[in-house]
């Protein structure tokens, strides 16, 4: 499951409602209202580059838990 997350429409500024998981996979959100019909979705090259953030956050997460475990060694 993602982080469910909302931004405001460019357009009109209501609410776009937007699965962080979906959004990275490509998908994309329409606005909430319905008269304005704005769709928001990343571009290919934003999804690698958020994807490569979200690894290294994984990657920083995972070195931190090492750490702790080499603190905890000492
Ligand atoms: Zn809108």
């Amino acid at each position: 499951m993602g982080i469910q997350s909302t931004i405001n429409c460019p357009d009109c500024g209501s609410a776009i409602y937007l699965d962080s998981i979906l959004l990275l996979s490509g998908k994309s959100f329409q606005c909430s209202n319905e008269a304005c019909g704005v769709a928001i979705s990343l571009s290919a090259a934003d999804v690698e580059m958020v994807s490569k953030a979200f690894k290294e956050y994984e990657n920083l997460k995972q070195k931190s838990v090492e750490n702790a475990g080499s603190f905890q060694k000492q």
